[in-house]
């Protein structure tokens, strides 16, 4: 399977759409249709009953996106989240010289170079620009990955401040006001989902680099010494939640990093194979107290925590795992994609888990002129319990393959029987049987069906 396929059956089915497409597209932007914001929804859903419902001492927060400048000071966002550019003279092509590096050598000995080190050595091994062949560049200029705005009317330095690359500092600097007004004890969690930028020239693959995006965090914060412990369980706790979403097991493999950011005790991500390669669709920090640090230093605040047991005061470690919204959609899109051979035939189905599928069932006049009247009916009624979709048109064997190929796990048909014995048909997707059942009896038969 190519990714070419995914991002056309996305864009015929109403999954997803590219960015301002009628003015030509804007790079690395995506909008989710009809049924991709449905299925979005669905997996926040099942996102929000794993790391905050079922999840013990869990709250969630709704933060705002733009924070106070000095938040990102203290993260270390204004400083240090660069990445390092060059332009080629000849032809303006603006690159990243750890990659120039990386792609040259086949190996990752670009991001350990300074600046120095990398235009050195792009020049020394006359690396070629990849538009134009020549090697002739810039030196390295570090590019801040923050979006800047300005504040108020005047464009003055005093006034920028920057769309949050990362939700974390939200539920750091709500740590205090969390635990005080939920009388939270320690090991609790904070989770939230929002939006987050990042001003990346890295093309894409389709959704899975974007310059806007959408995350799931939870930050669990805990006294420290407890950490690795919840560290080990977070890291499997997320590989569960991508399997019971439905995702292949031997589609996702853990990666733990050998190289850390400074304060970090542990690392690891969880990727998936796409079609494009392995990529990275969780990851879980032990980020040691370095952030609620940061934030005392550069708020003047405490933000020791006072264990009520012990009367021991300490600032919190945090054990964050957090899940890319936008690539939990693409995968679980990719692994549910099929073809599938029939004995005559071929089919485009997805096979969703019923929780995802953006419609749990359609309902279908088997002929449009005799039974359409009694479908609506059953339709309004169905709408009040589930996502149900509605269609009339063409044999009903296209429609069939419709709703397969959308993924609606059940097509309930309405024959000459609905009338006159009060059943209808009802058909499963995976398996295309059908059975017959009670009118009274649809809406438990579904709802035994669609729960994570
Ligand atoms: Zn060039």
């Amino acid at each position: 399977m190519k990714m070419e396929q995914i991002v056309n059956f996305c864009k015929n089915y109403g999954f997803i759409f590219p960015g301002s497409e009628i003015y030509g597209g804007l790079a690395n932007t995506w909008d989710y249709g009809p049924l991709g914001a449905k299925l979005k929804n669905n997996i926040k859903d099942a996102w929000r009953k794993r790391f905050i419902q079922e999840n013990d001492n869990s709250f969630e927060l709704d933060a705002s996106i733009l924070m106070h400048p000095r938040v990102w000071e203290a993260s270390g966002h204004v400083s240090g989240f660069s990445d390092p550019l060059i332009d080629c003279k000849e032809c303006k092509m603006r690159v990243r010289a750890d990659n120039l590096v990386n792609d040259f050598t086949n190996t990752s000995k670009g991001d350990a170079m300074n600046e120095k080190e990398l235009v050195e050595f792009i020049k020394t091994n006359n690396i070629p620009c990849p538009n134009c062949g020549k090697t002739n560049f810039t030196d390295v200029r570090q590019f801040n990955l923050m979006f800047q705005t300005q504040r108020g009317v005047t464009t003055d330095s005093k006034n920028t401040i920057y769309l949050r690359p990362e939700n974390a500092q939200g539920e750091y600097v709500n740590f205090l006001n969390v635990q005080r007004s939920m009388r939270a004890k320690i090991p609790f969690g904070i989770g939230q989902i929002g939006k987050a930028f990042r001003n990346e020239i890295t093309p894409g693959n389709f959704t899975f680099r974007t310059i806007e995006f959408e995350q799931m965090e939870h930050q669990l914060f805990c006294k420290p010494g407890t950490d690795m412990e919840i560290y080990e369980k977070y890291k499997e706790y997320a590989k569960k939640f991508f399997i019971d979403l439905g995702i292949s097991e031997n589609k996702l493999r853990y990666h733990d990093h050998e190289k850390l950011v400074f304060y970090a005790a542990a690392a690891c991500d969880i990727e998936y194979e796409f079609p494009f390669g392995w990529g990275e669709i969780n990851g879980t920090h032990d980020r040691t107290n370095y952030d609620l640090s940061q934030h005392q230093e550069f708020s003047g605040k405490s933000q020791e925590y006072l264990d009520p047991e012990t009367n021991e005061k300490f600032i919190p470690y945090v054990i964050e795992s957090t899940v890319g919204c936008d690539r939990a959609v693409l995968a679980i899109l990719c692994n549910a994609y099929e073809e599938e051979k029939l004995e005559n035939d071929t089919r485009e189905v997805l096979k969703l888990k019923p929780f995802l599928a953006p419609y749990k069932v359609a309902v279908l006049p088997l002929v449009k002129k005799y039974h359409s009247e009694k479908a609506r009916e059953i339709y309004k009624n169905l709408t009040k319990k589930f996502s149900t979709i509605y269609d009339d048109t063409g044999s009903i064997g296209k429609r069939y393959r419709r709703e397969d190929a959308i993924g609606t796990p059940f097509c309930i048909t309405i024959d000459d029987n609905t009338e006159k014995e009060g059943t209808v048909t009802i058909r499963d997707r995976d398996t295309m049987k059908q059975e017959t059942i009670k009118l009274e009896d649809i809406e438990d038969y579904i709802n035994k069906r669609i729960n994570l």
